[in-house]
Formats: C-alpha cells, structure tokens, sequence
C-alpha cells in the first residue's frame, strides 16, 4: 500500500489537473457576461465589437459572422464549405467589393485545429478589419475578393470549451492537417492516438472534403492557413527540402510580410515549414501542388495555446496586416529579388 503522504500528492495533483483545464473557459466566460456582444454589428466599425474582449465558442462566433453578414449585404455573403463528423456546416464568408463572382479571391482558413483560439480570433478580426475598410470604400489592395473560413474544425471546438481544452483533432480524432495527400510517404505514421493521426486515407474526413471540393470549384489566387503559436510564416515545403520551385519568390514574400507585421509591432519569424518540422499531409502542400498558386501558414505570436483574451485585437492587427501584404505581394508573384532568408529551428505541433 502506497503512504498515505503519497496518495495526498497523487490526489492533489489529480485535481490540480482537473481544476487547471477549465480555468481559460471560466474566464472567457466570465468575460463573456461582462462584455455581451454588441448587436446588431454597427456598420463600418465592426472592428471595434466588443466581441473582441474575449475568446467566444463555436455558437457564438456563427452568430457573430451571420451578424457581419446582415450588416453588410452588398459586401459579405455567407457560402457553405463543408461539413463536419458530428453534421455541422463549416461556413465561409465572401467579402467581395464586386457583384461579380469571378474575380479572383484570395482563401484564409483557420481552426483546422481546435484548441488554436487566437489563430480563430485573429481571422475573424483580420476579415473584420478588411470589411470595415470595403464599407469605407478602401479595402486595399482593390484587386481581390476574400473567403475567409474561420473555423474550420467546429467539432472539436466545441470540445476544446467543454471537456479538453487542448483538444487538436476532429471528431473522429483525425489531425484535419494531415489528411491531404502528399506525394511523399511518412516514414513513420503516426498511431491512431497521437495527437497527429493523419486518419485511415487522404481525404477520409469529411472537413477535409469538403474544402477539397470547395477550392477546386473555384480560382483561388492564394491560400493562407492561420495556425497557433509560436509566431512564424511558413512557406512550401513541409514534406520535403527539395526547394519549391518558386522557393526565391517565397522567401521573398515572407521576408516582406514580416516587414509589414512589424509595423504593428508583430514579431514574426520566417521559414520554409520542413525547417520547422517535417509533416505529411498539410493544407498548404496540397493546395501549393494542386493550383500552383502562393500558398503559406502563418503560426499567431505566442508562447502557448492558452492566452489571454486581451492579446486578441494585438495578433488581429498582425495578421490584418500580414494578409495585406500577402495579397499586395501576388499579384508580383513570380518577379525575381533579391533577399537574405535566415532559419530557426523548432519542433512543436502546431
Ligand atoms: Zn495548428
């Protein structure tokens, strides 16, 4: 029989555990009841909600989005992009200065993975700040529509404020960014428990169908996945070092979007994503290789998972700011620059 000193400490850190996971939803919640939602949106200031004073769950950011919609019919439509394990929709929103539906458009998705709050709230702040530039009549630069997919796993958001915080997975406990195919096979696939399963066959998922099927219905001229944290823009590869064959351009445009998220004081590192950690299976590889357009991840500024609700409308300057420069930067995408590319490593899943 143990001590009893050693069952004390057992149980202790037990409930520790127990009582440490929800702190982060209790005060989003607290936070929640202090700062209710102003509604309807206020035309032109939809930035500035209040919205943006906490981190919100799953039902409460639909309605927010569907809110944004109601407020703007000229400039953002709501389109469905797939559906989940559990039969939820995953909705995106088209901001478009334009009735025309054909102008190209650049794609920003976030929360493939669930327990990524800030990469969530950054997206929908960064697509706030944009309509309330259209609504102004500046969305710059003029040449692009948007469809914006801020969370993409609504499952396992949903558990990440119920009963795992940390929740990463899809219902079905599929990593969402490893179940695109790759043309390079993992040496060493992960089992159906790790927290990178990437799920019984490409596409297996019905997210990530979806999205399939969405994307190839439709020109993209560029893909942004937003993740948390770390802080870093991540260029093609992950699978491989072979080089993109675009590798100078790439460098390029991560130099000069860490230049722009500067500018609001954002501290982003630069990297080509297998420097960071070899992955099989992502978003950004499969839409890089399918449409040969500018595709790149950005890691929200951070040094966890968990952080404070007020660094919401910080990262969401950051990212506004980086998604800018991005669409700036291809419509020049292909010129040759010059440039000096430095590398960090770092082995965390993201
Ligand atoms: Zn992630």
């Amino acid at each position: 029989m143990a001590p009893v000193g050693t069952l004390l400490a057992t149980l202790a850190a037990l409930l520790l555990a127990v009582a440490s996971f929800p702190a982060d939803v209790l005060t989003n919640r607290a936070c929640a009841s202090k700062f209710p939602i102003a509604s309807p949106v206020e035309r032109g200031r939809a930035s500035f909600n209040d919205f943006f004073r906490c981190f919100r769950p799953g039902n409460v950011i639909a309605s927010f989005l569907d809110g944004l919609v109601d407020a703007h019919p000229q400039l953002l439509r709501k389109v469905s992009v797939a559906s989940t394990v559990q039969n939820a929709t995953v909705a995106g929103y088209r901001l478009s200065l334009s009735e025309s539906t054909d102008r190209p458009a650049i794609y920003v998705q976030s929360g493939l993975h669930a327990r990524e709050w800030s990469a969530i709230s950054s997206t929908i702040f960064a697509l706030t700040t944009l309509l309330d530039d259209a609504n102004a009549g500046s969305m710059a630069p003029a040449a692009f529509d948007w469809v914006f997919v801020p969370l993409v796993n609504v499952d396992g958001y949903e558990v990440s404020w119920t009963t795992n915080r940390l929740q990463r997975k899809n219902a079905a406990g599929v990593d969402l960014n490893r179940n695109y195919p790759s043309p390079y096979v993992n040496p060493s696939p992960a089992a159906t428990f790790d927290e990178d399963y990437a799920g019984p066959a490409p596409w297996s998922e019905p997210e990530t169908r979806g999205i399939k099927n969405f994307v190839e219905d439709r020109a993209f001229a560029g893909f942004v996945d937003v993740h948390s944290y770390g802080g870093s823009i991540l260029l093609p590869y992950g699978d491989t070092a072979t080089p993109h064959k675009d590798a100078a351009q790439y460098a390029l445009l991560g130099r000069d979007m860490k230049e722009a998220m500067a500018h609001v004081n954002g501290s982003y590192s630069v990297q080509f994503s297998w420097e960071l950690y070899v992955a099989y299976g992502g978003f950004q590889e499969y839409v890089a290789r399918a449409f040969d357009k500018p595709s790149i991840t950005i890691e929200m500024r951070g040094d966890d998972f968990i952080v404070p609700a007020a660094t919401i409308v910080q990262r969401g300057r950051e990212l506004h700011r980086g998604l800018v420069q991005f669409a700036k930067e291809i419509q020049r995408f292909g010129d040759n620059h010059d440039h000096n590319f430095t590398t960090a490593g770092r082995a965390k899943l993201n």
